[in-house]
């Protein structure tokens, strides 16, 4: 296919592919896919070899969102029977961060619904920060807790944060459809205080929200331009009681189709697969590992991943290997570059990062709804559910991709389950 022979070679070399040939890699056939699947991976390989980074959740402060992100399940007047807690102390979170590290993750990304933080709650996740690098210095920290104001981008950097995730999510011209209570300005703002103030910034995208080709194209093509070290790329999780619970629009075909475009888009970045894997690549999670150079290991926010020791596993018999501790994650010529390094050799620490969670709708899960236990209690200030109107504005509109059709009636509910271990409960974390 001379896109595939045009689309490597402008991925060794970091050029940037047209909009067209982006377009046309979602428009590719299922008889096409492996042919895509390898193309991609080659560049993926050029840039990062066999490694895998992971990545590991604590989530320091669940549900009760004043803001209404239409995919999460932490949003004003989510319904979804999520755990709910306030700011976890230092000492626990440490603890969740421990149990990561120890299944094999380089970095421990630190989420917090809500807006954005206060200047306390800067002060709080900088005591979580020490609290982590106290017993680890080598872990990277990432912090995902919103909207930046003033001067917070440098203080998190001063406390050692090595990362700042914020997502982009959707496209400029549908991001209104999506969240009404900030812009999409607001969030590319706080992208480049984090890049400002020297951490490696991590911005990526939810799929399945309804999009249309081009919009994915477009939040692609925008990420690529803001320049973060790092591209979470979520597939949306339909939680019951937030307004997408219906948007059941990925295949893995399709899930494998965007993976590549961003690789090709952003052929030297870290591109992570992030919430979703499970419930939408489902068997066809290690194809995903010739494309992405990174995932999240075990559990997401709110809902719950596959065991770590099965994403071991995975990464094991696809032929790939878990990237250490003193393996630098960038190539070169991003690693030294100003904005962030990917490693912890390179000054900052290394980023990648990010959750692509802070939200949450997207955190995926595997294990069926009678496997996660019972439920757990919650140990910090439990508060009452909100009971404002969901209220998801306008309907998105509907997917023109090769997948479309066919997406409805494949709704899998059975694969979604909400976390109730690890961070914020008496049970142990999944890593
Ligand atoms: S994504 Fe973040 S800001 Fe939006 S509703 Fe969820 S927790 Fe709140």
């Amino acid at each position: 296919m001379d896109l595939l022979t045009t689309l490597v070679d402008k991925g060794l070399r970091r050029e940037l592919p047209t909009r067209d040939e982006a377009l046309a890699v979602l428009a590719t056939s299922d008889d096409e896919l492996m042919d895509v699947v390898a193309a991609a991976g080659r560049v993926r390989r050029q840039w990062f070899g066999r490694r895998v980074k992971l990545n590991y959740l604590v989530n320091l402060k669940s549900g009760l969102c004043p803001e209404d992100c239409s995919y999460c399940s932490q949003r004003l007047g989510s319904t979804a029977d999520i755990l709910k807690y306030t700011w976890l102390k230092p000492d626990d979170a440490a603890a969740a961060a421990r149990a990561g590290v120890a299944g094999g993750a380089k970095r421990v990304c630190l989420v917090a619904s809500g807006r954005g933080p206060t200047d306390r709650d800067v002060d709080r996740v900088s005591r979580t920060i020490a609290a982590i690098k106290g017993q680890n210095e080598d872990v990277e920290v990432c912090a995902c807790l919103g909207l930046l104001s003033e001067g917070q981008a440098e203080r998190l950097r001063t406390a050692g944060a090595d990362a700042y995730n914020h997502n982009l999510n959707t496209s400029e011209s549908t991001y209104g459809d999506i969240t009404t209570t900030h812009t999409y300005a607001d969030r590319v703002d706080t992208v480049r205080q984090a890049q400002s103030a020297g951490m490696s910034a991590c911005s990526g995208l939810i799929a399945g929200m309804g999009e249309t080709d081009a919009d994915l194209v477009d939040v692609v093509f925008s990420l690529r331009e803001l320049d973060p070290d790092s591209v979470p790329v979520n597939f949306l999780i339909p939680f019951e009681g937030t307004p997408l619970a219906k948007e059941w629009n990925l295949t893995p075909q399709r899930c494998l189709r965007i993976l590549a475009m961003v690789r090709f888009v952003c052929p030297d970045v870290e591109v992570r697969l992030a919430g979703g894997r499970e419930v939408h690549l489902r068997t066809m999670q290690p194809l995903a590992l010739h494309l992405v150079n990174s995932i999240f290991l075990g559990d997401y926010l709110t809902s719950e991943g596959q065991a770590g020791q099965a994403d071991l596993d995975m990464i094991a018999d696809a032929g790939f290997e878990v990237e250490g501790a003193d393996t630098t994650t960038l190539p070169r010529h991003r690693a030294a570059g100003a904005a962030g390094c990917g490693s912890h050799e390179g000054g900052c620490g290394g980023h990648d990062g990010g959750c692509g969670a802070h939200e949450d709708g997207a955190g995926p899960c595997a294990a069926p709804a009678a496997e996660a236990g019972p439920a757990a209690a919650v140990p910090t200030e439990t508060l009452p559910a909100e009971t404002l109107p969901a209220d998801a504005g306008p309907v998105p509109a509907q997917p023109v991709g090769a997948d479309a059709a066919g997406a409805a009636g494949s709704a899998r509910t059975d694969l979604v389950a909400v976390r109730r271990r690890g961070a914020g409960t008496d049970l142990p974390p999944n890593a």
